[in-house]
């Protein structure tokens, strides 16, 4: 018998846990942790709130998780309730699946001014993760600035332009809900350092733009290259650059305004006690494509700044760590002998869900590869063991299925479910 433990519970963690089933069947016991009670990591805290059909995906990874070969072990946290050495004594493989919940610093003066928010705390506060869900925006005011020209930018817009029908049908949190409803912004700026050639928006989510009640993307013509470059642009890029076109053309005017602005970097954030103000500075891109700041600056009104422009894995005490690149330090996946990471941990944060796939076969296999003939150490026993010296409770599957069903029957009409936002709430909802 195999003996493997992953930590995290989202896309990375399952795919991995659903490739050591595929190769040992019942050789293998997997044991998923998470420090949260409710499993799947990204897809329940980070795809947008109206994109359920990506979060259809959980389907998938149920397969897996009612497997009696696999076992979730919820509420419980890497380093307090165990630790990654203590893990790697009980497991004959440890996997790193905590993907990369933190925000890569703005590093612009005023960065830490309130009302300077980091995607990573705005995303989760509109989809209610217990960390965020009293996070309390400002969301109204003279404008919003997004920084970033990625597919997180574009979530961020959207739901800040939605208005409160246009989330019928998503699990957006009720906090979330009623603090847009009561708020809402004429100008939606996202603020790109380079051209539209250089976006990482990919053409569905550049496209809901396009299709929003109230509010409608702003394109300066005189921003977009000439229409032949477009054809040296792969296909999913020229089609988010076709958009861009489409944008630029129409003259129709909306009460909102998410305005791309283009070779725009933020110099610094200004405000008294709170953000009031963006000071921008126009760039350039050199011969090789990297931005040349020009010296010329504007000012943008903003009572919200969001940063989106990515993520970073926290470190871990002891854990080679790639401070450059903001993730473990790893060999294609292998940490160290027994320690491997996968996912947005292993590679940074990039990709789509489906990504993480190929992923997990590929760890499972190193796994495989690594593995001595012998096993005998005691995996979930141990485990168990330890969490009971440590009067640990974890939470099972089992367990996430009642929060489930208690979430869903809480759901407001026409939404999948009303999510609990506090552990609290959650650890209750088990009984
Ligand atoms: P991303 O795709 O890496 O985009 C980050 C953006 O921030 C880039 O435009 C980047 O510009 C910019 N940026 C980085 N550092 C900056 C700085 N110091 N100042 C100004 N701009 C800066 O990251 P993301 O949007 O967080 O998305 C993360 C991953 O999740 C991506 O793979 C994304 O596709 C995926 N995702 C997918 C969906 C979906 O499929 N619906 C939704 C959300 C997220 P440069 O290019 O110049 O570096």
């Amino acid at each position: 018998m195999r003996h493997i433990v992953i930590v995290g519970s989202g896309p990375a963690g399952y795919y991995t846990a659903e490739a050591a089933l595929k190769l040992w069947g019942d050789g293998v016991r997997v044991d998923i942790i998470d420090r949260l009670p409710v499993p799947y990591g990204l897809i329940r805290s980070g795809v947008a709130p109206d994109h359920q059909s990506i979060k259809g995906v959980t389907r998938r990874y149920e397969a897996t998780a009612s497997s009696d070969n696999v076992c979730f072990v919820g509420g419980v946290t890497l380093g307090r309730d165990a630790t990654v050495a203590e893990l790697q004594h009980l497991y004959d493989a440890v996997v790193l699946a905590t993907g990369a919940p933190s925000d890569r610093p703005t590093g612009v003066p005023g960065g830490d001014l309130p009302g300077v928010i980091g995607s990573a705390a705005f995303v989760g506060w509109y989809n209610g993760h217990p960390d965020h869900a009293a996070l309390a925006p400002p969301l109204i005011g003279a404008g919003a600035v997004i920084v970033g020209a990625g597919n997180v930018a574009l979530d961020v817009a959207r739901i800040l332009a939605k208005t409160g029908e246009e989330f019928d049908g998503s699990d957006i949190a009720a906090h979330a809900l009623g603090q847009l409803g009561r708020g809402g912004f004429e100008t939606i700026t996202i603020l790109a350092r380079r051209g539209p050639h250089q976006i990482a928006m990919t053409p569905k989510e550049m496209g809901e733009l396009g299709h929003l009640a109230r509010a409608a993307p702003v394109v300066d013509p005189a921003d977009l290259p000439p229409v032949e470059d477009d054809a040296a642009l792969d296909p999913g890029q020229r089609k988010s650059v076709a958009l861009l076109r489409e944008f630029a053309a129409q003259d129709e005017a909306k009460p909102v305004r998410i305005l791309f602005d283009f070779y725009a970097v933020p110099l610094r954030i200004e405000g008294e006690d709170r953000v009031d103000r963006v000071i921008v500075e126009r760039t350039r891109l050199d011969d090789v494509g990297q931005v040349v700041p020009t010296g010329e600056t504007y000012e943008v009104p903003a009572s919200l700044v969001v940063s989106c422009i990515g993520y970073r894995t926290p470190p871990i005490d002891g854990i080679p760590y790639d401070a450059k690149l903001g993730r473990f330090a790893n060999d294609d996946g292998r940490i160290g002998p027994g320690l491997y990471t996968v996912g947005w941990a292993r590679r940074g944060p990039t990709g789509t869900i489906g990504t993480n796939r190929p992923d997990g076969f590929a760890i499972i296999d190193h796994i495989a590869a690594d593995l001595p003939a012998e096993g005998g150490k005691p995996g979930r026993a141990g485990l168990d063991a330890l969490l009971a010296e440590r009067g640990v409770e974890a939470v099972t599957f089992r367990d996430w299925r009642r929060i489930d069903q208690a979430e869903i029957a809480a759901a407001r009409a026409g939404s999948p479910r009303e999510k609990l936002v506090s552990i609290e709430a959650l650890l209750a909802a088990r009984a």
